[in-house]
């Protein structure tokens, strides 16, 4: 089959195949094929990153239909903490419904519901949370078809899995993931309004910590943020429940889109009214177009220590942001100890940008956003547009010499390797 374009249209992948594997065995013949004619090959998840981080000069190996069965180990079987196997391909939003038939939960979910399970943990892909990790966090085991075709299965504490689980796919195709599920729980979702910079900035962290997962949205206007997003545990210990209106914003009285002048429909609850955790911890429904749809995405991510002055260093960029923005969205992620995670060790703040598809003005602008950041040591969103190379990059992550090393054993004919690997981390 043709191979088409990634979800925001901005690309169109250069690979001349799509394969759509629905077993392991296959996955197995398609890499040893590769490696032996010397052809590239790269997993293509659900197509919704921003680069050519999937793209391949060869084949690329579609994880639609390696969704599989879901498995459970006896305590989540019980509807307790456990595991939960599934195969790679599989959609937040469609195991969200299979865990909540269980009784089940993931811990936090990203803004879409759309997005697959192995493309989201190879590239850190996060929700928001001063105490929650990202998705790749929840993984428990991988098992993946290496470079030589060789099936590798990799488990918590193994040498190798730190490595491995958030791994640009230069590793290997992930066929299977084990991830960590606990009891279903309920969320509300408020969101506010008014917040003034002034009472943001005061205390950064009163406001993230508002709640379970908390998003705050601008369009760098001098009045303040426009929203707040704040998504509540019914049962989660000592968030305070009024420490954004303490700050001076009000609660919208209707449901509202993160983006202006957007209709709320196709976003999720919202006026604290209690719900499931996967209707309320993505900002948008699975039945519809997330986000605007029409849009290009970039995302920073900081050690939450700054995140005042890297606030305060963006706003002095207000006015050159502002024409090609539609919306920023700051959020929280916990420190993990993940090789390539953008918060390996470091409680993060997230600067995230949806731009207009103005891609070559974002991309001029980017280099700007970039040196403004690096002073806070920022790391890309390895799935969104950047411009920093190898250089820049590497002194970011303590292992990525590591990592390297490891691409090598897992991959000694160079299949996985690709045009981005070798521009940003190889
Ligand atoms: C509207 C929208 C909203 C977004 N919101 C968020 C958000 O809230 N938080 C956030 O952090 N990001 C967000 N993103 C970015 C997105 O989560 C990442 O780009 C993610 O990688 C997309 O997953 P995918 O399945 O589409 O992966 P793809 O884009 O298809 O692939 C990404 C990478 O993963 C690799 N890969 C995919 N599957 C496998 C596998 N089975 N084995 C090995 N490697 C694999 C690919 O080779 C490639 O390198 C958003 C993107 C869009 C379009």
């Amino acid at each position: 089959m043709g191979t088409g374009q990634n979800w925001a249209g901005n690309l169109r992948y250069s690979a001349t195949t799509v394969h759509e594997p629905r077993e392991a065995a296959e996955v197995q013949r398609l890499v040893a094929d590769a490696a032996a004619g010397g052809v590239g090959v790269r997993a293509l998840g659900s197509r919704h990153s921003f680069n050519d981080i999937a793209d391949s000069d060869g084949v690329l190996i579609s994880t639609r239909l390696l969704a599989g069965e879901i498995s459970c180990d006896a305590e989540a079987d019980a509807g307790r903490a456990g595991t939960v196997a599934v195969g790679a391909g599989i959609r937040y939003g469609e195991l969200a419904l299979a865990l909540q038939e269980r009784g089940l939960a993931v811990a936090n979910l990203a803004s879409l519901p759309h997005i697959s399970v192995g493309g989201a943990v190879a590239t850190g892909t996060h929700g928001s949370g001063d105490a929650v990790g990202s998705l790749a966090t929840a993984v428990r085991g991988i098992e993946l078809v290496d470079g030589t075709g060789a099936v590798r299965v990799l488990r918590d504490g193994d040498a190798d899995f730190a490595g491995a689980v958030v791994s640009l796919g230069a590793l290997g195709i992930v066929t299977r993931v084990t991830l960590a599920v606990e009891p279903a729980f309920t969320v509300a979702q408020t969101v506010y309004e008014g917040l003034s910079w002034s009472a943001l900035l005061a205390d950064v962290g009163a406001i993230t910590g508002a709640g379970y997962s908390v998003s705050v949205f601008t369009r760098w206007n001098d009045d303040g943020p426009d929203q707040v997003w704040v998504k509540r545990r019914e049962s989660a210990p000592g968030e305070e429940a009024d420490a954004v209106l303490a700050a001076g914003a009000v609660a919208a009285p209707e449901p509202r889109h993160p983006l202006p002048g957007i209709s709320a429909e196709s976003c999720t609850e919202q006026l604290g009214v209690p719900g499931p955790w996967f209707e309320r911890l993505p900002h948008f429904r699975l039945a519809f177009t997330p986000s605007n749809g029409a849009e290009l995405q970039s995302e920073y991510l900081i050690p939450r220590q700054h995140a005042a002055e890297a606030i305060t260093a963006l706003r002095a960029l207000g006015d050159r942001i502002r024409p090609l923005l539609q919306i920023c969205e700051l959020r929280t992620v916990a420190a993990d100890e993940l090789w390539l995670s953008s918060a390996y060790q470091r409680d993060t703040l997230g600067i995230h940008f949806t731009w207009l598809q103005h891609q070559s003005e974002v991309e001029a602008l980017l280099p700007v956003i970039e040196a403004t950041l690096a002073p806070f040591s920022a790391r890309p969103h390895w799935g969104k547009l950047f411009t920093q190379t190898t250089a820049a990059i590497a002194p970011l992550y303590p292992r990525h010499a590591d990592f390297v090393a490891l691409v090598a054993a897992y991959d000694p004919h160079g299949v996985f390797r690709n045009d981005y690997l070798r521009r940003v981390l190889l």
